[in-house]
């Protein structure tokens, strides 16, 4: 009888035992499982940041202040939210070799001008003629590729799309700057007021996109372009070029320029994509991104 018992409680006991080990194996596989998900994850976005600390060292290299380094993050994961390329973008970015992670965010306005030592013709590639409209042919030599898709993909949608003005120098900003200034000289006006007025106009020397080779206007600096397939087409496609129509009408209080539907600037398709769908003007993006 009292050996009966012992075996009784022996069995139960063992089966405590059993189940207890069940118990603790099960929990260790939930950890393990747990571990190598995270590890994988982990490994993942190490990648992700190598290579967009690459991209992003390299866009830098050919800004001059823009954006700075503690904001490369944000705009990465930022980025990681908004970009869906589909098939037909990805096929043309393979095509032509264009990096959907690429910015350029170089802030240039009447706020921010160019620093005196720019380096105006430093980075500059020649545009093919067949691409242009007008006699001015040199873009920044990073955003020519992504300029001649978009002019190319405008073509064979049956957009007749040409660049009119991309790069300009200091000295020909000056004379545009000083017919304007002139033209309001002869109203009557002073100086300085001709001068402010010319301003929201034709940037002074050394506060215009132009200069960069990283913005074009396109076809027609007339408002009639907004009535155009061409400003359709833009409006519907730059983005997945990198490019923004730079200057709004309600935005006209931040820039300081006039409502420009020819006015096109690249600042990479990922910023491109997050500036539209937030509805902000460059200035408050790359205030947004650097907070
Ligand atoms: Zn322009």
């Amino acid at each position: 009888m009292e050996n009966k018992k012992l075996t009784r409680k022996q069995a139960i006991i063992r089966r405590r035992i059993f189940i207890l080990l069940c118990v603790v194996i099960l929990a260790l596989a939930a950890v393990l499982i747990g571990f190598i998900v995270s590890a994988v994850l982990k490994g993942g976005d190490s990648d992700k940041d190598n290579a967009s600390s690459v991209l992003s060292s390299s866009a830098e290299s050919s800004t001059v202040e823009s954006s700075n380094t503690d904001s490369s993050s944000k705009e990465n994961s930022s980025s990681d939210d908004t970009v869906s390329v589909d098939s037909t973008m990805q096929s043309i970015y393979d095509e032509y070799n264009l990096d959907p992670e690429y910015t350029n965010l170089l802030l240039v306005n009447g706020e921010n001008p160019l620093p005196q030592d720019f380096d105006y013709e430093g980075n500059l590639s020649i545009i093919e003629d067949k691409y242009l409209c007008g006699s001015r042919n040199r873009m920044n030599s990073d955003v020519l590729p992504y300029i001649t898709a978009m002019v190319e993909q405008a073509w064979e949608d049956g957009v007749e799309l040409y660049i009119l003005s991309p790069y300009r120098s200091y000295g020909t900003q000056q004379t545009l700057f000083e017919n304007e200034v002139q033209k309001w000289i002869k109203t009557g006006m002073d100086r300085t007021s001709a001068e402010n007025k010319a301003a929201t106009v034709v940037a002074r020397p050394g506060t215009s996109e132009h200069h960069t080779g990283l913005a074009a206007d396109f076809n027609s600096v007339e408002d009639s372009f907004e009535q155009t397939e061409m400003f359709a087409w833009l409006k519907e496609n730059a983005e997945d070029y990198g490019f923004i129509m730079r200057y709004s009408a309600e935005k006209q209080s931040i820039t300081c320029v006039i409502h420009e539907s020819w006015h096109w600037r690249f600042v990479g398709i990922n910023a491109a994509k997050e500036i539209n769908a937030s509805g902000m003007c460059l200035e408050e993006y790359v205030e947004y991104i650097s907070e």
